[in-house]
């Protein structure tokens, strides 16, 4: 894309380039003209009044031929044809002046300016061929029988020195029209080097970008192939630079960048001469990622060599303009053929590789493994379950109830999903629901949950005379999603369901404090009418004071904590009263979740716990079997 609008930009450059030159060559064609008409009429009413008539209507008949060209240009705006008249004005003149000797047999003084002004309006080789033209033209004037055309008649000495000078101004002209000409090229091709640098070049590092890398790539990959060479692929991602981007600005974060890309230079110069890299080897693909190639390794763990230098880079934080950023990098690294012998794949094997450096305290590198090929095969089956569910509607729900704890009636339903997917096979929603977020197809997952959560209600209101709530859990995907409370509005509106009868929960881990989206999606939801509940809390890091800025009605308690109720370990056993105490505190409701025994529920009883669930009391039931209980 960024490629693309570069590319355009500078064809844009080079055609206003040609265009300066059109509007160059036009104002001359008009100027030459304009001059040449005023003193060819001067002349030629001179000559008339002076008795040289056949001079004077030459002159006069030039002039008017002029005139036509003038308007003929300011019509058309045909530089390219007015040159070509002008030249022919200026031919015709010369050759008339030679023939008719003008005043006084001055004529032939006249021819070298005239001629001259030929190098103005013309380029190389139009110049050339009126030059040539007019010498042989001149030569067969005044050397052969066709001399009996001469109104006057030159000595042999003045012919030859005519076209001795003749052919020496020609030389000069077409000497400096060919280095016009030049320069003009070079400036083209300069124009065409800067396309190709920005096309296939990063602006900022000035290293290859991504699509010079691919091409770089599958050269080598090519020439290894054929070599029976080893290739070691270096997928390095910056930790913590956003922060330094949040917090410093942009600039400081594009110089950090430019910093390390030198640095990075640096560490994979060839020190041994194992690793001999080239320009080719480095690229930045984007943002803060960069790889390098490490071409002809004898074993894979040569690379390691490498890499352990590049992480170097960073010990003792990393300076930029006298400020020490504590940025780090994660590498991925797959090997040539060992990992993959596709240039895509073999990238994409280093990408997770990189991906799991992440996941394993970053500042350290890995090995692409078959560990990470089988995960990332897992995740690609996944995915395209996900997909064929959404499409095939191999989706269905489960439902939870949730009982009043003081009179033990069903008071809500939190709605589960399932997947019947061949590929899904086995997985819960806590093993797919990641995946889904991490794609994006989570959005599309949670409208359909809420669409037939919402039918299911608006079918239990109807039929079952059911007042209580609907339970409906949503990503924390979402609560970055600006769209996402007009879809749910949406939806309210085409099921008619009154929206004090819809909660939303959201994992407690998925809120980022003091974020603007997520406060300002939150509001719009709690605009809407619908109760919100924040889920398995307790393990996400919500300060107490922070609950306040929450449109929150809920809380539910993890049923981590309902499990270690009786547990030795203080710190968790009094979790569930603490949370019930800062419920009170701020006024929400409680439910606790996860209850498996009948001491559970009646600790949660006497303790004024409001609402509770768990398989103690009912497992997720589907659709029949919840109406069943519900009538029961
Ligand atoms: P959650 O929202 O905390 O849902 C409760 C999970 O705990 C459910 O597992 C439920 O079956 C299980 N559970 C309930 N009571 C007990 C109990 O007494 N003992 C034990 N051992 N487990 C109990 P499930 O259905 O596998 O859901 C797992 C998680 O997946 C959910 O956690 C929720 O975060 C997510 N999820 C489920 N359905 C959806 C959905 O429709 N949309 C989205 N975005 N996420 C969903
Ligand atoms: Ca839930
Ligand atoms: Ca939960």
């Amino acid at each position: 894309m960024v490629n693309m609008t570069h590319t355009r930009e500078t064809t844009a450059g080079q055609q206003e380039m040609l265009a300066v030159r059109y509007r160059r060559r036009y104002r001359l064609c008009q100027v030459l003209t304009i001059l040449g008409v005023i003193f060819l009429f001067a002349l030629g009413s001179f000559s008339l009044i002076d008795g040289a008539q056949v001079l004077g209507c030459i002159l006069i008949l030039n002039a008017l031929v002029g005139l036509a060209n003038l308007y003929l240009l300011k019509r058309t705006g045909n530089v390219e044809r007015a040159a070509t008249i002008l030249s022919g004005i200026l031919f015709f003149l010369s050759m008339s002046l030679i023939i008719t000797g003008g005043k006084s047999n001055t004529g032939i003084l006249w021819v070298y300016p005239i001629v001259a002004i030929n190098l103005f309006i013309n380029r190389f080789w139009p110049a050339v061929c009126w030059f040539g033209l007019f010498n042989v033209a001149s030569i067969l004037l005044l050397f052969t029988p066709l001399s009996v055309l001469l109104m006057t008649s030159y000595s042999i000495v003045e012919a030859v020195r005519f076209i001795l000078t003749m052919l020496a101004l020609n030389s000069i002209c077409l000497a400096a029209l060919r280095s016009e000409e030049q320069a003009y090229q070079t400036i083209m091709q300069l124009h065409a080097d800067d396309i190709r640098q920005m096309a296939y070049y990063d602006t900022l590092t000035g290293l290859p970008n991504r699509w010079s890398f691919k091409t770089n790539l599958e050269r080598l990959l090519a020439r290894a192939k054929k070599d029976k060479q080893r290739i070691g692929l270096l997928y390095i991602d910056l930790d913590n630079f956003k922060q330094v981007n949040d917090q410093y600005g942009h600039e400081a974060g594009d110089r950090l960048l430019f910093k390390f890309s030198e640095r990075l230079w640096e560490a994979i110069r060839p020190t041994d001469q194992l690793l001999k890299p080239q320009t080719e080897s480095l690229a930045r693909l984007a943002g803060d990622e960069f790889v390098v190639l490490l071409p002809n390794i004898k074993e894979p763990l040569d690379t390691s060599t490498v890499a352990t230098r590049i992480l170097n880079i960073f010990d003792g934080g990393f300076e930029v303009d006298g400020v020490t950023h504590m940025i780090y990098a994660s590498i991925g690294i797959s090997v040539y053929p060992d990992d993959a012998t596709d240039p895509a794949k073999l990238l994409h094997h280093a990408d997770a590789a990189m991906y799991d450096a992440k996941h394993n305290g970053r500042n350290c590198f890995r090995f692409f493994t078959q560990k990470i090929a089988d995960t990332l095969h897992q995740r690609q089956q996944i995915e395209k379950g996900l997909r064929q569910a959404l499409r095939e509607e191999h989706f269905s729900l489960v439902y939870m109830p949730i009982f009043d704890c003081k009179n033990n009636t069903i008071v809500a339903v939190e709605v589960l999903l399932r997947c019947q997917s061949p590929e899904l096979e086995g997985l819960g929603p806590d093993q797919f629901i990641p995946i889904a977020e991490s794609t994006g197809i989570i959005k599309d997952i949670d409208l359909w949950v809420i669409d037939n959560a919402l039918r299911a209600l608006v079918i239990l209101r109807k039929e079952h005379l059911f007042e209580g709530k609907i339970c409906i859990n949503i990503s924390g995907v979402e609560l970055l999603n600006e769209r996402f409370p007009s879809h749910v509005k949406n939806l309210l509106e085409q099921h008619k369901v009154p929206p004090q009868n819809v909660e939303l929960e959201v994992t407690e881990t998925a809120f980022v404090a003091d974020d603007v989206t997520c406060l300002e999606t939150l509001n719009a939801l709690n605009e809407l009418g619908v109760s919100l509940a924040l889920d398995d809390f307790g393990t996400g890091y919500t300060a107490f004071n922070q609950l306040i800025h929450y449109p929150a009605d809920c809380l539910k308690i993890d049923r981590s904590f309902v499990n270690d109720l009786f547990s030795e370990r203080e710190a968790r056993n009094k979790m569930v009263m603490i949370i019930q105490n800062l419920a009170k505190l701020y006024d929400l409701r409680v439910i606790a979740e996860g209850v498996e025994t009948e001491a559970q529920m009646a600790y949660l009883r006497e303790n004024g716990c409001d609402w509770a669930q768990g398989y103690y009391l009912s497992r997720p039931l589907p659709w029949n079997d919840l109406l069943k209980r519900l009538s029961a």
